[in-house]
């Protein structure tokens, strides 16, 4: 959506095909970091952008045993949002999309799955789409495969990956959420545990780690031991983990990392979660998506004003991002495998280890992971007027 908004912004015809009728789902994440609020900012939107209900978390925080720490601290980055915004995806969606149609070159059909693509003398030149009416072809002098880690247009492309593996999934459900729960705290650690929560205003986004593969266990165990295990936990939530009464308010979301090796062929350019699928730590992969978009627009877009992107346009998307992707999956995997590998699998009650410690006692070193997580990796910047 954003590299539509940003194309059709510099007055290439686009058009955004959706296969859901709406944005309104819960498993989509909801950070808008410093640097993407950077972009709204640059773009002329910000202040339109947090007129939105969102909440501004400021710092990162956790609680490991009885233990609080602070691991970030965003107040000294130097973007004019020194907060990361917490807005459900769908009224992020919503708000490109109600931006977007100020340009009439910004289209988005709703209901519309791309099922396959249509490859012409060796060259993509369109997809098959699926909706309500049927099926039908829409042609373009670029396909972007944006769709997700489960991205239909990259495994249709056939385009090799590598899968860099995760050791955990995610419960994902909502509890309702009382004034005197209090704001901010993020991560919840103890053994064998891990639970975030995401404040929501009136409820709590709430996902909790668990070891990969192992949903159907723990629905074996039952419900009411799935409750305790939230309670015992978390103990404020004990007098509502029982609004949780059926497995269907506990979605599964399963974790996946991988990247591809080749973003493209001609025609055709995977971004986002697409290219490569991002874990939630850090809760960087909208960032990352949105930074892709932002380097294809600069890259493609010129190119798109005159005609048809060549291959090596192409590649020049996957060279300005590689390294970004693969630096913050590297980041991920060491979290992953070190620390949420090792939570997992303990059986002991857990302090708060002593790398952790370093950042209670001396607070500027939280600026690192708030630089790390808040701006990222080589940060993109609207280019285009
Ligand atoms: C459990 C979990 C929690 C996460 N939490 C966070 C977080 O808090 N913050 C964060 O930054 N990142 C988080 N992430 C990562 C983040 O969700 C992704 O990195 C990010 O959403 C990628 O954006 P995207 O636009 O590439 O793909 P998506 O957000 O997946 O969007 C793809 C879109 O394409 C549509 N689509 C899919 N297939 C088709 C098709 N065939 N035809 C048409 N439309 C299609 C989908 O409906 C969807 O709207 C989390 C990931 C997981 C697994």
């Amino acid at each position: 959506m954003m590299l539509g908004f940003l194309l059709a912004r510099a007055g290439v015809e686009i058009l955004v095909l959706e296969k859901h009728a709406d944005f309104l789902r819960d498993f989509r994440g909801d950070t808008i970091h410093p640097s993407t609020l950077e972009l709204m900012y640059e773009l002329g939107l910000l202040d339109e952008f947090l007129k939105r209900p969102h909440q501004e978390l400021h710092e990162l925080s956790g609680q490991v045993g009885n233990e609080t720490f602070t691991l970030a601290d965003f107040s000294h980055l130097p973007t004019h949002c020194k907060f990361v915004a917490m807005m459900p995806q769908w009224d992020f969606l919503n708000f490109l999309v109600e931006q977007g149609r100020r340009y009439p070159a910004f289209h988005v059909e709703m209901q519309a799955e791309a099922t396959d693509l249509i490859e012409e003398n060796g060259r993509i030149v369109g997809v098959r789409v699926t909706t309500p009416q049927g099926q039908r072809e829409v042609r373009a002098n670029l396909i972007v495969g944006a769709d997700g880690r489960h991205s239909v247009i990259r495994a249709r492309a056939a385009l090799p990956s590598v899968n860099l593996g995760a050791p955990m999934d995610v419960l994902w459900m909502r509890l309702s959420r009382h004034p005197s729960d209090g704001g901010q705290t993020f991560g919840h650690i103890d053994r064998g545990k891990m639970l975030v929560l995401i404040n929501r205003e009136d409820y709590w986004q709430a996902a909790m780690v668990i070891p990969k593969g192992a949903s159907d266990e723990i629905r074996q165990r039952g419900l009411p031991a799935f409750r305790e295990q939230i309670a015992s936990l978390i103990p404020f939530l004990r007098d509502r983990v029982e609004e949780l009464q059926d497995w269907k308010d506990i979605r599964l979301l399963t974790v996946v990392v991988d990247r591809l090796t080749q973003w493209s062929r001609p025609g055709l350019l995977c971004i986002g979660d697409a290219a490569h699928a991002m874990s939630p730590i850090g809760g960087v992969g909208i960032n990352l998506a949105i930074q892709d978009a932002v380097a294809a627009a600069n890259i493609l877009g010129p190119v798109l004003m005159r005609g048809t992107p060549s291959q090596s346009d192409l590649d020049a998307v996957q060279k300005r991002r590689m390294f970004p992707t693969r630096a913050t999956q590297r980041l991920q995997l060491i979290f992953q495998n070190k620390i949420i590998r090792r939570v997992l699998a303990s059986t002991k009650p857990l302090t708060l280890p002593w790398f952790f410690k370093l950042f209670q006692r001396f607070p500027y070193l939280r600026r690192i992971p708030a630089r790390l997580v808040g701006i990222g990796f080589r940060p993109e910047h609207i280019l285009s007027s």
